[in-house]
């Protein structure tokens, strides 16, 4: 069967750390949605960084979101490393309104998580990226909004919804508990 799998948290849960595990033992292109509409806009001479995508207007960030899912819609054997929901200054935007699950079909919804706590440490010590401040209170909320937003894209698609933990030091746990899930 062709599978089409999306893996989606809050930012810096682990989602990239996981992939790159996963990518070694596992025969999937793993895609970036981020990193494909990055492409696009940096082309366009928009962004010169990726953090600073989720900054541009509402009405071109869902131009470029489009745009990549046509070109991911063309690949498979894909696991797309994305977010269910991006924290904008206007509220959360979708990152799988119907438009783009309509490109990717997916059969396996993955949703990340970790406790808020351990997101908010590890965003604080990875100086690789610049990730948004968010309270536990708030890292509290952005999970949930995940939780509804991956239910949603369920009915909608017919995917299953795997919720993987990513617990502290613990990486190798959710790579095989991942593993697992693609049997
Ligand atoms: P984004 O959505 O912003 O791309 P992400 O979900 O891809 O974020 P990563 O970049 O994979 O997050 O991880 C963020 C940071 O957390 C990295 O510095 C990574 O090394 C660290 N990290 C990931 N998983 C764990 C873990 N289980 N225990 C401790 N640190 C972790
Ligand atoms: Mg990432």
């Amino acid at each position: 069967m062709e599978m089409r799998i999306i893996v989606a948290g809050v930012p810096g849960v682990g989602k990239t750390t996981i992939m790159e595990e996963v990518a070694k033992r596992a025969n999937y292109r793993i895609v970036n949605y981020g990193t494909v509409m990055f492409n696009i806009a940096q082309s366009e001479g928009l962004v010169r960084h990726r953090d600073e995508m989720r900054k541009l207007p509402i009405e071109i960030q869902r131009r470029i979101q489009k745009e990549a899912a046509k070109k991911i819609g063309d690949m498979e054997n894909i696991i797309v490393d994305t977010h269910l929901t991006i924290k904008t200054p206007a509220g959360y935007l979708p990152g799988l309104p119907v438009w783009v699950l309509d490109n990717i079909r997916p059969n396996l919804i993955v949703i990340i998580e970790a406790k808020p706590e351990e997101i908010k440490g590890r965003r604080e010590r990875d100086e690789t990226r610049k990730r948004d401040y968010e309270s536990e209170r708030e890292i509290k909320e952005h999970l949930e909004a995940n939780r509804y937003a991956a239910f949603a894209c369920s009915i909608y698609s017919g995917a299953n919804v795997l919720i993987l933990e990513n617990n502290e030091g613990m990486v190798e746990k959710a790579v095989e508990k991942f593993m697992e899930a693609l049997k």
